[in-house]
Order: C-alpha cells, then sequence, then structure tokens
C-alpha cells in the first residue's frame, strides 16, 4: 500500500465505533484504516485493525498526525458527550481540508410519562438532586468526582471502571458495563432504594434501560443535555456512514 491511497481515521470509544470498524473493514477491505482511542479505559475492544491509543495533542497535535500519516478521511464516532474530541477534530479536519463526518446516535427524547428535569451540565445536576437523596449516578467515572460535594445524599454510582478519585464512604460503586435490561435496572433500583436517577442524555439503545426503568417506577430522572458539538457533517446510521465513505473515496 502506498502513502498516496486513502487513509481513513476512525475515533472510537463507543459501541456504534465497534460495529463501524467491522463493517468498514468488509467493506473497503483495501483501504487502509485505524482505529484511536483515547485510553481512558485499560480494557480495550479489539476493533481488529491497527489501533493507536492516547491524545494527539489538541488540535495541532492531531493536524500532525493526519500530515503524517496522510489521513484522507475522518470519521469521528466517539461518544455525544467526548465534545472536545469532536471539537479538535473538527478544526483539524477543516485546516488540513481533510474530509469528516460525525456518527451521532440521536439524543433520547422525553416521553409523556418520563419525569425529566433536564439541566445544562454535570455542576447542575449535582445542584439538582434533592437534599437527602438516594441518587442512581450514571454519569461516567470522568464526571463522577462533581457530585462528592454532595455529602448530604447517599449514591450509588455505576461505571465501567472505578473512579481515580475514590466514592465517598457512604456511597457505593457498581462495576458494570451496558447493556442492562428494563428489568435488571427496576430490580437494582429497588435494592438500593434509588429515589433520583441521574444520567448523560447519551442517546441510543444500549444505555435506555434506566430511562425505562425510571419511568416504570416513577422516578425522576435528572437528564444533562448534551454538550455543544461543532457543525460538522452528521450521519444517525452507520449504514449511513458506510455510504459517505463509498461517496467521499470515490470523488
Ligand atoms: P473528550 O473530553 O472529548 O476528550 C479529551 C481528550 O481525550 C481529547 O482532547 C483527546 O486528547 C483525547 N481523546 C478523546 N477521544 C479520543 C480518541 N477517540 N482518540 C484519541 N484521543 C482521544 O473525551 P472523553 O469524554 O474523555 O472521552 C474519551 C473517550 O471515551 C472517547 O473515545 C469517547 O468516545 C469515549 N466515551 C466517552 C464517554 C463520555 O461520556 N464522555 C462515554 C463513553 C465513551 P488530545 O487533545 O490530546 O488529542
Amino acid at each position: 500500500m502506498t502513502a498516496d491511497q486513502p487513509h481513513i481515521l476512525l475515533l472510537a470509544g463507543t459501541f456504534e465505533a465497534r460495529v463501524l470498524a467491522k463493517k468498514l473493514q468488509e467493506r473497503f477491505r483495501a483501504v487502509r484504516q485505524t482505529a484511536s482511542f483515547a485510553g481512558a479505559v485499560k480494557d480495550l475492544p479489539d476493533l481488529g485493525v491497527p489501533t493507536r491509543i492516547g491524545g494527539f495533542g489538541g488540535i495541532e497535535g492531531l493536524r500532525q498526525y493526519l500530515q503524517t500519516e496522510k489521513v484522507s478521511l475522518i470519521i469521528d464516532a466517539t461518544h455525544p458527550f467526548a465534545a472536545q474530541m469532536s471539537w479538535n477534530a473538527f478544526h483539524a479536519a477543516e485546516r488540513e481540508d481533510v474530509a469528516i463526518l460525525r456518527l451521532e446516535r440521536p439524543a433520547w427524547q422525553q416521553a409523556p410519562n418520563d419525569l425529566w428535569n433536564p439541566v445544562a451540565s454535570m455542576d447542575n445536576a449535582a445542584d439538582a438532586i434533592p437534599d437527602g437523596a438516594r441518587a442512581f449516578l450514571a454519569v461516567g467515572r470522568k464526571e463522577i468526582a462533581t457530585f462528592y460535594r454532595r455529602g448530604d445524599i447517599i449514591g450509588t454510582a455505576r461505571m465501567i471502571e472505578p473512579p481515580p478519585v475514590p466514592l465517598p464512604d457512604h456511597w457505593s460503586l457498581v462495576l458494570a458495563r451496558p447493556p442492562q435490561s428494563a428489568e435488571e435496572e427496576v430490580e437494582l433500583f429497588k435494592e438500593r432504594g434509588i429515589t433520583h436517577v441521574v444520567t448523560k442524555n447519551s442517546g441510543g439503545t444500549r444505555a435506555y434501560a434506566k430511562i425505562e426503568a425510571a419511568r416504570q417506577m416513577q422516578l425522576p430522572v435528572i437528564i444533562v443535555d448534551r454538550p455543544e458539538l461543532p457543525s460538522t457533517d452528521t450521519a444517525a446510521t452507520v449504514n449511513d456512514v458506510l455510504d459517505w465513505t463509498d461517496k467521499s473515496l470515490n470523488t
């Protein structure tokens, strides 16, 4: 493969990126592909393509990478709350004149009997939890420390790997990967006496069960709105990304 051949950079770290990596290989077997992980969690899946791990070093670091590795297409399949990476990719792609598409799962929408309290940030979510609540915190290991100032609540925090700073002593940690079923979530919420659910509006199906469980139990959900993302072209499904890739490689 020569340096002038196309090279797809897949910004990964989501379930959709895993599915996409497999399909990209099936459909564009002859095209060079590289997947990229932040390295935030230790147990990374094997995407079956050459993989690099760790930050690029901001916009300038990514520009350098795009040049050195002669990247011709970027597919940003990061999580909707990984806004820094999406902004960096947007600016670097623009400056290096590299085509870019973001795979963006639609946000969850409130159903008529959902008791949602939408908030703009993790900090606002921490403020919105009533005194003495028993809160289920599904906010990720990077964000959980924002809630530690709420020593008056009893938190049950669920994440994939333990947080960098341990939880307050009277809280509990549940280590688990999605997906869970709504039945499992109901059982967990009952067992822990949960009164409030706190979550990001991640969208997609794999983390939705907690929203269904909260609806069934009529629990209030403090839901953090998505951060502002760049005006990159987006696709909502893996198939749409494949079609875009096809077109981009042939123009
Ligand atoms: P972030 O705040 O947007 O990014 C922070 C920095 O991490 C970026 O500036 C970049 O460092 C590096 N980075 C992020 N994603 C990267 C990737 N795919 N490849 C290489 N470097 C990457 O991101 P985050 O919220 O920490 O998320 C990190 C990873 O976890 C992402 O892959 C994301 O898809 C995944 N994830 C995040 C969430 C969430 O709720 N935030 C949930 C599930 C999965 P440099 O500036 O040095 O390039």
